[in-house]
């Protein structure tokens, strides 16, 4: 038990490890490290308060919602946390079990190669902003159904409007058709610069799904180099 635990603790530093060499094997990369618009330190009080006080009221109206079926089923709603100063904001479709329990996204086992994605980009966790297009836990995991997504999208829209992202990176196909409408699969939509009232927008493969199919991660760089090419601009 005890081995088999070290086991995974290797085989996970050692992802990581290559995600963040892969970071640094790329041309260009080599000396480079991104400095979010304001280091999470050196924030103005008053920038700061802007788009925390917008985020806030969002938040507070999303109180004890009821406007889905979703809220039946929850534990703690998971608006979305982060820095509004970073330019980079994450989508992912909605909270699952840990999400769900803890009132976080991507805390999970998806959570933690999202954070090794964004470690590969030279960033922290707590240097971007993580949201999700439903706030609430849908049961079994399974997609958020349209009406859901319909009831939900409307506080993810200006939540994205309140950080005003220089680039937003889309995780998945549910995040991608709550902000691009039916656009067909992910593997259509990725490998390009889209727009989100005219902010840059990258879609590439949700965590969950790379855990699944692990081939895919090179795709998944790919699309993390144009995010921080956008970041860079
Ligand atoms: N999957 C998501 O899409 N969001 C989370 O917050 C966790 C898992």
């Amino acid at each position: 038990m005890t081995r088999n635990k070290t086991a995974n603790e290797i085989a996970d530093c050692l992802e990581q490890l290559r995600w963040i060499l892969g970071s640094y094997r790329t041309a260009g990369f080599l000396d480079w490290q991104y400095r979010p618009r304001k280091s999470h330190d050196e924030v103005q009080p008053a920038a700061v308060s802007q788009a925390d006080e917008k985020l806030c009221r969002i938040n507070s109206e999303l109180t004890g919602c009821t406007r889905c079926r979703l809220h039946s089923g929850r534990n703690k709603l998971v608006f979305g946390e982060g820095s509004a100063e970073s330019g980079l904001v994450f989508v992912g479709e909605g909270p699952g079990f840990d999400e769900d329990r803890q009132g976080r996204p991507f805390v999970g086992r998806a959570g933690k190669l999202l954070d090794k994605m964004i470690l590969a980009i030279g960033l922290e966790r707590r240097q971007v902003y993580i949201c999700n297009v439903v706030k609430c836990r849908p049961p079994d995991n399974r997609a958020p159904q349209p009406d859901e997504t319909a009831a939900c999208s409307p506080f993810l829209f200006r939540q994205i409007e309140a950080l005003s992202p220089k680039v937003i990176c889309v995780l998945g196909l549910s995040a991608a058709q709550a902000l691009l409408g039916n656009s067909g699969p992910i593997s259509k939509l990725r490998g390009k610069v889209l727009k989100w009232r005219g902010i840059p927008l990258i879609c590439t493969y949700h965590p969950a799904y790379l855990l699944r199919s692990p081939s895919q991660k090179a795709a998944a760089w790919q699309d993390l180099k144009q995010v921080i090419k956008l970041l860079m601009a």
